[in-house]
This record gives structure tokens, C-alpha cells and sequence, in this order.
């Protein structure tokens, strides 16, 4: 069944300030709104306040509205004014993420069979879908990033685009496979779109070329896409190699600050269970302390083992479930 969309546009006299370019959109980015408000008053007050703040659509537990045209953009995911998320991504707001609850519940499978819908339509696959996280590092949609489930959210998006009969992925750009390790700085280009679009981290691209401001790169400048070494302690969205040290860690014990806690502590940050995610590296730092206890314990809440925040055998046997 088709999801009807309501339409509550943000007038043209407007558009100057919340939508001023034209948009051939190439990605569908989810939020939260971390509100608790229903889809109607989030449209109305993004057509109606005076900050540039904008987004597509917003969803709740009843229905669907849209607040601006698909042609322009939305200034909804913090990377600038020439990043790819505002320019290049259509927004969907899931509301009432603030408290969460049945309402929340409802308007996340909402959202989710929206999303697929708007993908069947382009013919796109999943592969299209991003967090608002993956432009600029905020922790957006933060309902379902701290209950760990984007990748079930992506899953289940997956699942209904594949009952509408769509594709599986689809093509972004003219990415190369393998082989190519370098990429040349196109105009109006950002080094988090160059990272999103290569899928390597922002940091690990400043530390392959030697990028001290992340704002200054050139066009017509050669990045290398692959490190000459393999220290990379950021947290990356691929999920294979990721090594787990057996044994018990827990708070104050011998192990407490080792490379093996850091193993730790990259995957759980890997699953988006940071030991901090407000710090330098998400809090990776090696150390066994209150933080990364609280990251496994959160871990350990929602994948159904006893939560105690002490990393031991199950907890390694679920991590190695998830990772690979
Ligand atoms: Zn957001």
C-alpha cells in the first residue's frame, strides 16, 4: 500500500532562506527530531520560524508530511553550505524521539516504509540511506544510535524495499571498486563528502595527507584514499577485522588499560556504543574505566546478555555476532 504524503511546503518568498538551491538529490538522511511533538507542528514550525534550519519530511505515528520540494535542498545535517548532506539529501525527521515510547515505535515503522517507498521510486538501493551522523558527526538520530540499532533500522528498511519489489543497491557516482587509491578534489567538493562518498573517516583522510583543517582542501588536490599504515584507531563501518581479546575486563582490574581494551572499545564504537561520544575518538583510549563499563553494560542491555559492564566471554561471543 502507498504511503500518502501530505503537503505543507514552505512558501517560495521562503526559499531564499530554507531551500535556495536547486537539488538533484542522490541520498535519503534520517534524524530524529528529538521532540516530542507530532509531524504537523515540526512542518509548521520549520515553514514558519526565521532560522534556516529545514528538512523534507517529517514523520509521526499517523502520517507523512512533506515541508519542502524534492528539487531543493534542506539545510538538515550541519556539513555546509556546499556538503553533500544539505545539498545532495533529501531529510526525513522521525518524531517524537525525545521520549521515545509506542508513539515513537509507531513513527519509526513509519518512517522505515516510508524511506523504502522513496527508494523504490528513484530505484535506488539501501546503500542510499545515511544517518545525519555520517555528514557531520552529530549524534542524530540519537534515539536509535543510543539504543544501537541503525543497522537494524537499515535492515528493516532493506526488508520492505525488497517486499516493493526494489533494488538491492545501486550505483553511487562512478566509485571505483578497487585499484584506485587517490581522489582529485572536484570544485564545491568537502573532505566529509569525499570521506562519506569513499567510505574512509574524515580523520583518516587528514591523517593520509597530512590535513591539518579539515575546511582546506584544494581543488584539483590528489588525496590518497588508503593509509600507508595501518593505524587507524577511528571506529570504521566496515565490519571485518576487528580482533577481541579474551579474558574478563572490568573497572580496576589488572587488564584495565592495555591494547586489548582498546580492541574492546573500537568495536563496541564500531556498533555506535561509544564510551563517550562527545570525546576526542569517541573515548577510546585504552582504558578499562566507568565509561567504557557503561558502553559494554549498555551493549550488554540491548543485545540480551546480563548487564553488569564487565567484558567477558559472552560479550565477546555477541560483539563477533554483530561484527561480522
Ligand atoms: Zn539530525
Amino acid at each position: 500500500m502507498t504511503i500518502a504524503v501530505r503537503k505543507n511546503l514552505v512558501l517560495e518568498y521562503k526559499y531564499k532562506l530554507k531551500c535556495p538551491n536547486a537539488m538533484t538529490a542522490e541520498y535519503i538522511t534520517i534524524h530524529n527530531t528529538a521532540n516530542d511533538a507530532p509531524a504537523a507542528n515540526e512542518i509548521s514550525y520549520m515553514k514558519n520560524n526565521t532560522s534556516s534550519t529545514s528538512f523534507h519530511f517529517a514523520v509521526d505515528d499517523k502520517e507523512v508530511i512533506q515541508g519542502l520540494p524534492l528539487n531543493r535542498n534542506a539545510w538538515h545535517t550541519g556539513d555546509g553550505t556546499n556538503g553533500p548532506g544539505n545539498r545532495k539529501s533529501i531529510g526525513v525527521e522521525i518524531c517524537y524521539s525525545k521520549s521515545g515510547g509506542a508513539k515513537y515505535k509507531a513513527a519509526e515503522a513509519l518512517a522505515i516504509k516510508f524511506v523504502a517507498q522513496l527508494l523504490k521510486e528513484r530505484g535506488w538501493g539501501v546503500d542510499r540511506v545515511r544517518k545525519h551522523q555520517d555528514w557531520n558527526g552529530k549524534y542524530c538520530p540519537h534515539r536509535i544510535l543510543s539504543e544501537g540499532r541503525w543497522d537494524e533500522v537499515k535492515a528493516a528498511i532493506a526488508t520492505e524495499l525488497e517486499s516493493l519489489g526494489g533494488e538491492e543497491t545501486s550505483s553511487l557516482k562512478t566509485k571505483s571498486s578497487g585499484g584506485e587509491s587517490t581522489y582529485t578534489v572536484k570544485k564545491g567538493d568537502t573532505l566529509s563528502g569525499i570521506a562519506n562518498a569513499e567510505g574512509v573517516s574524515v580523520a583518516n583522510l587528514q591523517s593520509w595527507n597530512g590535513i591539518k583543517d579539515p575546511n582546506k582542501i584544494k581543488v584539483g588536490q590528489k588525496l590518497k584514499l588508503k593509509g600507508s599504515s595501518s593505524s587507524s584507531p577511528k571506529p570504521s563501518s566496515k565490519k571485518s577485522s576487528f580482533k577481541l581479546p579474551s579474558g574478563i575486563f572490568k573497572v580496576k582490574s589488572p587488564l584495565m588499560h592495555s591494547d586489548a581494551v582498546k580492541q574492546i572499545q573500537t568495536a563496541m564504537a564500531a556498533l555506535h556504543f561509544y564510551p563517550d561520544k562527545k570525546a576526542k575518538n569517541y573515548g577510546i583510549d585504552s582504558y578499562y574505566g566507568p565509561k567504557t563499563a557503561d558502553a559494554v553494560r549498555r551493549f550488554q542491555l540491548m543485545n540480551g546478555l546480563k548487564a553488569d559492564g564487565i567484558y567477558g566471554p559472552k560479550t565477546k561471543a555477541k560483539l563477533e555476532v554483530l561484527l561480522k
